[in-house]
């Protein structure tokens, strides 16, 4: 999608720092970190959120989580715990329209999710 942030990043037209790649899913450090390790992990495909998700794309999110299950190992974080998380729309306070999951580490996590 040309007008997509995301896209764009995928296809290397905006900078990033890149943290994991396959055929599926691009994996790179998030601009504004929440936690000492937040990457964000997005599938190669225009999906514009989970509420997308459909018996033709899920592949997509289970593989996602591979990717991400692995990342969490690489950057030392499995031991002690992580958060994977992805916003949905307006109220999920969703910023950027194409499907990605925030992994979260490093430090003890907010028990509150909302
Ligand atoms: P959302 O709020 O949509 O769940 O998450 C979007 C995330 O993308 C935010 O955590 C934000 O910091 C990150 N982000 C926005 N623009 C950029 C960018 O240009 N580069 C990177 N690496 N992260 C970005
Ligand atoms: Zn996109």
């Amino acid at each position: 999608m040309s007008d997509c942030l995301f896209c764009k990043i995928i296809a290397g037209e905006i900078p990033s720092t890149k943290v994991y790649e396959d055929e599926f899913v691009y994996a790179f450090k998030d601009i504004n970190p929440l936690a000492p390790v937040h990457i964000l992990v997005v599938p190669k495909t225009h999906i514009a959120s989970a509420a997308e998700i459909t018996a033709e794309n899920s592949a997509y999110v289970a593989h996602i989580f591979e990717a991400a299950a692995k990342i969490a190992k690489e950057q030392g974080i499995a031991e002690d715990g992580y958060r994977v998380a992805t916003n949905i729309g307006e109220n999920g306070c969703q910023s950027v329209k194409h499907l990605h999951f925030h992994i979260l580490g490093g430090r003890k996590l907010n028990e509150t999710m909302g």
